[in-house]
């Protein structure tokens, strides 16, 4: 096990800046999860730790030892891809074993390291198969197995469920937990699936377009995103944006207004801001909820219902519009929508009227041009933003 570290690490392809400038440090036997959408580098970023590609700039660091310069073989690390890519003649044994005996392994060693491995798998007594009579999940539980009797001080892992179907993946998301307590590693891991990243990790690294947005435990990702664009990536349904205005006294939007002292803000009035809401922290007035912050009212009209089982999601159209403004992250492009969610007894149908309050301690305020956070909750905003400036301040 082993700490990692990039150092200004950037990794150019002609005009594409695939890895920009990337600073981190992933602590020893920590489970770190890359995510972020499609080709926002976490895959390069993973490349450039275990000695694939070489990065443009920068340094990288296992343990004590600068690695950037010394091949894969030599750095401590296994890989698990999403391709399983197993020996189709081989069978399992010789599969797992195969690194060891390329490598001339004493045959009592390889036979401990293959026993241990397998045993930690789940895989006793299907040495003898072959990959042909292996379900896609015993599959990849061969694949890691191989990468476990390496005793690899970092296991640096690429959408390895990615193949798999639903109810498997999420079967053995909990295995590599049970894997990760069990070998106490380093396990770094690329998903772009937030889900995945959320269940799994001691830390979520948030990348887009080559630049890590914010790390952090998967729950401050969510309760305290450092952007608008984590804000809209961590959560799903994703949280509901809706550009205004800093006015005295509070922000407005085309659809509603919030009153609030902002003077903590420091910002002045006319300045555009972002606010940002999740599903799960709007009302519905008549429901008697207990929100112990509520907004101001909202008079809106519902429309689309979507019954989840243990939750409604309602798309409320918002009255008085004049723009459309208010889009959630998947609803994005939708004109005047709020997502919310309900419980799923409760009694509502489609072209309703109904009024909501928003939870005032769960808006976001993000500068509307950078899509930096400027509070969590306004329900005290002086409070909100020395807390933020603390954490900041405490970073560095
Ligand atoms: P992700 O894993 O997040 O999907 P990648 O790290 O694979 O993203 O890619 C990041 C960016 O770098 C993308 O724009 C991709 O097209 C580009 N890229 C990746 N590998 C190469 C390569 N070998 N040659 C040129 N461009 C590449």
């Amino acid at each position: 096990m082993a700490r990692v570290s990039l150092t200004n690490v950037t990794k150019r392809y002609d005009d594409v800046v695939a890895v920009d400038d990337m600073n981190l440090d992933i602590k020893d036997g920590e489970f770190v999860c890359f995510v972020g959408p499609s080709g926002c580098g976490k895959s390069t970023t993973m490349e450039t730790i275990a000695g694939l590609t070489k990065p443009t700039e920068g340094t990288i660091r296992i343990g004590e030892t600068d690695v950037t310069k010394l091949p894969p073989k030599d750095r401590g690390v296994s890989m698990v891809f999403q391709n399983i890519a197993l020996f189709p003649h081989m069978d399992v044994y010789e599969n797992i074993s195969f690194g060891l005996r390329l490598r001339k392994y004493d045959q009592d060693e390889i036979d401990r390291r293959v026993d241990n491995a397998s045993d930690i798998v789940q895989l006793e007594g299907m040495l003898d198969r072959e990959p042909n009579e292996l379900s896609g999940g015993q599959q990849q539980r061969v694949a890691i197995a191989r990468a476990i009797v390496r005793n690899p001080d970092v296991f640096l892992m690429d959408e390895p469920l990615a193949n798999l179907d639903a109810k498997l993946r999420v079967h053995m998301r909990t295995e590599l937990q049970r894997l990760h307590k069990q070998l106490d590693t380093t396990i770094i891991y690329v998903t772009h699936d937030q889900a995945e990243a959320m269940t799994m990790s001691d830390r979520i690294a948030v990348l887009n377009a080559g630049e890590l947005q914010q790390i952090d435990p998967p729950l401050v990702c969510y309760n305290e995103p450092a952007n608008r664009f984590v804000a809209g990536f961590i959560g799903s349904p994703s949280m509901n944006f809706a550009d205004g205005e800093l006015v005295d006294g509070g922000v407005t939007t085309d659809h509603f207004d919030l009153k609030s002292d902002m003077t903590e803000l420091d910002l002045p009035v006319g300045d555009r801001v972002t606010t940002g809401v999740r599903p799960e922290d709007i009302y519905l007035t008549r429901n008697d909820d207990s929100v112990e912050h509520p907004s101001e009212v909202i008079e809106a009209r519902t429309d689309v219902l979507e019954p989840m089982g243990d939750e409604i999601f309602v798309y409320l159209s918002l009255d008085g519009s004049s723009g459309s403004s208010m889009t959630s992250g998947e609803a994005s492009g939708a004109s005047n929508q709020l997502l919310m969610s309900v419980d799923p007894d409760t009694d509502i149908g489609e072209d309703e009227s109904v009024s909501v309050v928003l939870d005032r301690s769960k808006i976001h305020l993000f500068d509307a041009e950078s899509g930096d956070a400027l509070a969590h909750g306004i329900v005290d905003l002086s409070e909100a933003t020395r807390t933020m400036a603390e954490a900041e301040s405490g970073e560095q």
